[in-house]
């Protein structure tokens, strides 16, 4: 018995369990629980047959969560509820003796922050209770950090530089919209840049730097780069890596709407007083933006998402380009969620897995990276997200400026 509770019912967590759903030799009981029921029900009633049990948990509360924890008797928990919970979900995990996974790092709610150091002093706590704790089981995070332990493994001795190029080609036909949480993503796509040279950080302007990239399938695009929480982890251990970037596409209506949203405060974090009462500006426009999930229907085009890597094997020089093209309509018809919502929900379900089948099962807390790539890769074809592993010498430095 392999039951599993899946907590956040939003686009992430309509594609994790519609996956764990097709799969019942491995997840054998399904739970979904989030703040608001009724979103969980649909999903169950999408799925059909009884196979997933719903229920109405707050995930900010330890208590509630052990208490359901309790109640369900799962033997993990798939946190894809939002950053702000994952301290919260884990507590309640340690409590209740349960395995834990989640898709994106911890984020204090007051502070536009985001980095492992709050989860990764969890790891003496998970080992000395035998316990695993799986961060970032996303795509980036996720899928990005296993395609360069995959490198590593099979086609290189040493990494020295890595650019892991994220675009996004779907169009929902709006002027503005985020495929995911608009708050978190505009808190993401806001902050400074930063990356990763000769054994330092180096901060940029947000969006200072660009390059037009040619993305197979898709074609050329402007992207742009980022700071991105998986390079915190890869920079640590892949060994001796010189340089590591995150680069990632825009269209034109986006940036011009964000510079708007950015230049009438309306991204602020701080709460201000309107009408007696105070509101979250970020918070305020995320009630307004489409909701992500509603964009699975209108979305055409496709999504490209992989890493460049460059390094030696037996003193001679090596370049792979990794990544993995979907298709949002393909995504939507078969999960009813968009194609960001499904390139990460496959890789959670994927992580689940592995943790169940005991491939990845060791005491502690740990990202995608210090675990052997190969199941996972395997995998990855087998359930929706096949990948291309290519040779390619294109130098990122010398492509245009966008
Ligand atoms: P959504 O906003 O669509 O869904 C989040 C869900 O969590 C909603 O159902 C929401 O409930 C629920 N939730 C929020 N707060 C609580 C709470 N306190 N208690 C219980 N449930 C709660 O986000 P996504 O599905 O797009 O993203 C899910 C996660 O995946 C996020 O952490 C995101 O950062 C991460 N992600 C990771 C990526 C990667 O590649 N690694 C890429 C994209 C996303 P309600 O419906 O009531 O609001």
């Amino acid at each position: 018995m392999s039951r599993v509770l899946i907590i956040g019912a939003g686009g992430v967590g309509r594609v994790v369990t519609h996956k764990c759903a097709q799969l019942p030799e491995v997840f054998s009981d399904i739970w979904l629980a989030s703040r608001t029921l009724s979103k969980c029900d649909q999903i169950a009633a999408e799925i059909g047959g009884d196979k997933v049990k719903t229920a109405r948990v707050d995930a900010d509360s330890v208590p509630e969560l052990v208490e359901l924890i309790n109640k369900v008797q799962p033997k993990m928990v798939i946190n894809v509820a939002l950053p702000y919970q994952d301290l919260t979900i884990m507590d309640a995990c340690l409590e209740t003796g349960i395995d834990y996974l989640d898709t994106a790092n911890y984020e204090p709610l007051d502070e536009a922050k985001f980095e492992y150091k709050w989860q990764w002093a969890y790891h003496d706590k998970f080992k000395d209770v035998g316990l695993t704790a799986l961060l970032g089981s996303g795509f980036d995070p996720g899928v990005t950090n296993v395609y360069i332990a995959y490198a590593l493994k099979h086609h290189f001795d040493k990494i020295d530089t890595v650019d892991i190029m994220d675009c996004n080609a779907g169009d929902h036909g709006y002027p503005f919209a985020t495929n995911f949480n608009p708050e978190i993503n505009i808190r993401e796509v806001t902050a400074n840049g930063r990356y990763w040279q000769n054994g330092d950080w180096v901060e940029t302007q947000p969006m200072e730097l660009s390059r037009v990239f040619n993305f197979p399938e898709i074609g050329p695009r402007k992207m742009f780069l980022l700071y991105h929480e998986e390079m915190e982890s890869l920079t640590k251990h892949i060994p001796g890596i010189q340089r590591m970037r995150f680069w990632m596409t825009f269209g034109e209506s986006y940036l011009k709407h964000l510079e708007v949203i950015q230049n009438i405060g309306l991204d602020g974090i701080e709460p201000i007083e309107f009408n007696g009462q105070q509101i979250v500006p970020l918070q305020f426009l995320k009630a307004l933006l489409p909701d992500p999930a509603s964009l699975g229907p209108r979305t055409k085009g496709k999504t490209n998402i992989g890493c460049l890597i460059k390094g030696s094997k037996g003193g001679k020089p090596v370049s792979r380009y990794i990544y993995n093209v979907s298709d949002h309509e393909a995504c939507y018809r078969e999960t009813q969620a968009q194609g960001v919502s499904y390139t990460t929900g496959v890789p959670a379900m994927i992580g689940a897995k592995m943790m169940l089948e005991g491939k990845w099962k060791q005491s502690g807390v740990w990202n995608m990276e210090q675990f052997d790539p190969d199941p996972f890769m395997g995998d990855l074809n087998r359930y929706g997200l096949p990948w291309h592993d290519i040779e390619c010498d294109i130098d990122v430095d010398t492509l245009p400026e966008a």
